[in-house]
């Protein structure tokens, strides 16, 4: 007789509580905001991908209703059978423009982004070259596809160079490289020019995720290709609308014959709803912001922000390691101890999240810190302040 499921679900739990992995989910109060309540306690947020404030922007929040109001709350099908609403054209559109690229299609989220874009490309005969630290959903999305694949180590390009090389041998037809564009747990940017160099010169196509690139990096937010000045050179942006746009949804930035494909094969297209018209209405109106000065200057500000809080953290001796974007990591060596950093300093009045092996090295434990264009100096410095009270206490700085 095979188990019952409760027993099969509790053994799993129990192994968690052992190694130390078992967790709740913290609960927010309210609106995502800079100072949140969180378990009901005020405290400056430290974790959210909210990076420009956008998840209550007024001009956001009024075309969401608006849209609610003349379409009605839901898409009712998917994309490929009466799903596909004006809006969502009119989003596809406008993102096209946004990224300078032939095509775009839009997905539920970015994590089903990855699995869209990847499943149709990708068959038998194929390699994917993936970064060593790429984003769960690349991993997923390129399990579901029957390419090989390979890892070069995180950011290495010579590494990369080497598992290019042993392609030379072989007789793929299509050779994919995929990174993120920034790193969610380092802060770090993947190095695109090098890339592009390795690939013209091994005939491999290019894909970058830039999650956490979107309204961050670049001109106005347009991300990592943009940044590196790669317009034109690089094959498949995936970006999301969950992070710095401030609502929910993914997308694939790509040539016209790639989203053809996808229109056709890839199935989170063919098989799940289409985004309410309602999410749509508030990335467009999000995309408008971003392209107008006030976007650019929410942009600016961000990175004020974060020069601030990173120079404030090192100043303090924190080992903030390779980190060159809003997301900054307090590395504190054992996962333990970077729970309980984390604890105290919720305790003390600033959420940052705790992040332990293995989703990091063991030894590479952390606190995760985002700051965003909507903190303030004053709660970015209060913010230090508790930094370098816990700090202290626990002996991770002088
Ligand atoms: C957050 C993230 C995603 C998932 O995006 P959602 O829109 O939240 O589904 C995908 N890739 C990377 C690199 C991410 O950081």
């Amino acid at each position: 007789m095979p188990e019952p499921l409760s027993k099969v679900a509790e053994s799993q739990l129990a192994e968690l509580r052992t190694s130390g992995l078992y967790r709740t989910l913290r609960i927010l109060t309210g609106e995502q905001l800079p100072r949140s309540v969180i378990d009901g306690k005020s405290v400056i947020n430290l974790s959210s991908n909210n990076y420009l404030g956008l998840t209550t922007h007024p001009k956001l929040k009024a075309a969401a209703k608006e849209a609610i109001d003349r379409y009605g709350v839901g898409s009712g099908a998917v994309r490929t059978i009466i799903g596909t609403m004006e809006i969502h054209e009119e989003l596809e559109a406008k993102l096209a423009h946004f990224k300078h690229t032939p095509a775009v299609v839009v997905l539920q989220s970015g994590f089903t982004a990855n699995a869209a874009v990847l499943g149709p490309i990708l068959d038998d005969g194929d390699l994917v070259i993936s970064d060593a630290l790429n984003h769960a959903s690349i991993i997923d999305g390129v399990r579901l596809t029957k390419a090989a694949r390979k890892v070069y180590k995180h950011n290495d390009m010579d590494d990369l160079e080497r598992v290019l090389e042993e392609t030379k041998a072989q007789n793929y037809r299509l050779v994919l490289i995929v990174t993120d564009g920034v790193f969610s747990m380092d802060g770090d940017i993947a190095l695109l020019p090098r890339i592009v160099e390795l690939a013209q010169a091994y005939g491999a196509a290019t894909m970058v995720d830039d999650a956490h690139a979107s309204g961050v990096l670049g001109d106005h937010g347009r991300g990592t290709v943009s940044h590196y000045k790669l317009d034109g050179q690089w094959d498949i942006q995936v970006g999301t609308l969950s992070k710095a746009i401030g609502s929910v949804g993914g997308y694939v930035a790509c040539a016209d014959s790639v989203r053809r494909l996808m229109e056709h094969r890839a199935r989170p297209f063919l098989f799940s709803t289409s985004h309410p018209p309602s999410v749509t209405a508030t990335c467009i109106a999000a995309i408008d912001l971003l392209e107008s000065d006030e976007g650019q200057q929410l942009i600016d500000r961000l990175w004020s922000n974060t020069r601030f809080f990173k120079q404030g953290l090192t100043d303090l001796g924190f080992n903030t390691g390779i980190s060159e974007t809003p997301i900054t990591p307090v590395i504190v060596g054992e996962g333990a101890r970077a729970m309980q950093f984390s604890d105290r300093l919720f305790q003390a009045g600033v959420f940052a999240q705790g992040i332990a092996f293995p989703t990091v090295a063991r030894d590479k434990g952390r606190v995760r810190t985002i700051v965003s264009a909507a903190h303030t100096e004053a709660e970015l410095s209060e913010a230090l302040t508790i930094f370098e009270h816990v700090g202290r206490e626990m002996g991770l700085i002088g």
